[in-house]
């Protein structure tokens, strides 16, 4: 069987793009340039958090044998954040402390404000504490030399946050995909010109840098390629030596569809076209080696709802598998949701219908799906106010309001 007569589907065409895309190597960053990076490596704390007992509260400091409750003792200064106490708690006596104040040596529980009556420089404590109570001891959130992060966990706020904590400024994360983006048609023009007849605006290649930056890579648009083999090959031989290259148009049947001729005049393996999908069923992938690497060339078709879509389902998956995520947590998130409306499936293709999906306000809290009125893959309207793919299987008959189907929850900004 010849490849352009096999037709995958979505699944398998997804499962073959991510068994052809692998993390790439590590670079040292930042720590504020690491946010939503992917960790190469397992990091072990060099101190411990919290660095010494402190206090959970603002109340007082005390060693829970010298009270008695309902007799008052002496308040015998204060401890403030950033201060420790010069010298230990003295017997029979309080100190106030406050919240993230050093325990004094000698203290063993911390008696918060609200449960103590302090007049005249004595306190009387509501109750007596448990030893330990309200003490934060040290190390207790973090033990050094623990693993406080794996290799290949994803770097959010709160893992930033922690390794300042540790002092890491530096840290070893997956190098981003850089993409190139080229689109084809002779019909193009940039945006800041006036089409004229038969022109158009390359819309696509500003809806695909987009796309690839909230899918964590670094796109970079490259000039507009007409349908010209000889124009195609100067492209995409330029494009080639990216990580990911993004093409689309040139890729269906017509008379000037070069693209996938090129690629293969260029040394790319096609490794298939055609997805059994709508939209973006003319859709090419093929592989091409540069510095010991894969680069990935994605040949998506032109219309502006078939290159999106295909990029969410394909693009999008390898660039966060390249980024260091796993292949589980590579693509969009998939839900149930409920129809909205009634939808009539496509007879042939898995049609991902461009929906709206929002949780219900009341109780269950489903997620309900509205699909938008304008479907048309050449439609940019249909690009509008939509964050979810609905997979809807092919099928003869109308899916009635409320019907379950699996919908990809696309990345919001
Ligand atoms: P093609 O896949 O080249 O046959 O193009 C299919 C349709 O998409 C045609 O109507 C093209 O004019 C349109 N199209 C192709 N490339 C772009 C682009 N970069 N931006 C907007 N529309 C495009
Ligand atoms: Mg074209």
């Amino acid at each position: 069987m010849t490849v352009e007569r096999k037709m995958l589907s979505w699944q398998q065409a997804r499962e073959l793009i991510l068994g052809l895309s692998t993390p790439l190597g590590s670079e040292v960053v930042g720590l504020d340039d690491a946010l939503a990076r992917v960790l190469v490596s397992d990091i072990t704390a060099t101190r411990q958090l919290p660095p010494w007992d402190n206090s959970a509260m603002d109340g007082y400091a005390v060693r829970v044998a010298d009270l008695r409750e309902g007799v008052p003792i002496p308040v015998g200064g204060t401890i403030a954040a950033g201060h420790p106490s010069g010298h230990p708690l003295p017997p029979q006596t309080a100190m106030r402390i406050m919240t993230g104040a050093p325990i004094p040596d000698g203290a063993d529980a911390v008696i918060m404000r609200e449960d103590a009556d302090e007049h005249d420089g004595q306190v009387t404590f509501r109750r007596i504490p448990r030893l330990g109570h309200h003490v934060r001891q040290a190390g207790e959130d973090i033990a050094v030399g623990s693993t406080v992060l794996a290799a290949g966990s994803l770097l959010g706020p709160g893992e930033l946050g922690l390794l300042s904590a540790l002092g890491r400024l530096l840290v070893g994360v997956h190098r981003r995909p850089q993409v190139a983006i080229v689109s084809t048609g002779d019909e193009l023009v940039t945006a800041d010109e006036v089409p004229q007849s038969g022109q158009i605006v390359n819309s696509n290649a500003h809806c695909l840098l987009g796309l690839t930056k909230l899918g964590g890579a670094q796109g970079r648009i490259l000039p507009i390629a007409r349908d010209r083999p000889d124009e195609l090959m100067r492209c995409f031989g330029e494009a080639f030596a990216a990580d990911v290259v993004i093409s689309s148009g040139g890729v269906s049947v017509g008379d000037f569809d070069f693209v996938k001729e090129v690629f293969s005049k260029l040394g790319a393996q096609e490794r298939f076209f055609r997805v059994a999908m709508k939209p973006g069923k003319p859709l090419v992938f093929s592989t091409v080696e540069h510095r010991g690497r894969q680069t990935l060339i994605f040949g998506l078709p032109g219309n502006p709802a078939s290159s999106l879509v295909s990029f969410e389902l394909f693009v999008y998956p390898a660039l966060r598998r390249l980024l260091g995520h796993s292949v589980a947590q590579s693509a969009h998130p998939v839900a149930t949701v409920r129809l909205s409306e009634p939808l009539r499936p496509d007879r042939e293709r898995t049609h991902f219908t461009r929906a709206l999906v929002s949780r219900s306000p009341t109780p269950p809290h489903e997620l309900w799906a509205k699909p938008l009125s304008v479907q048309g893959s050449g439609m940019l309207r249909s690009l509008v106010g939509m964050n979810a793919l609905i997979e809807v299987p092919p099928g003869e008959a109308v899916l009635p309001v409320g019907s379950e189907l699996p919908a990809n929850l696309l990345s919001s900004i």
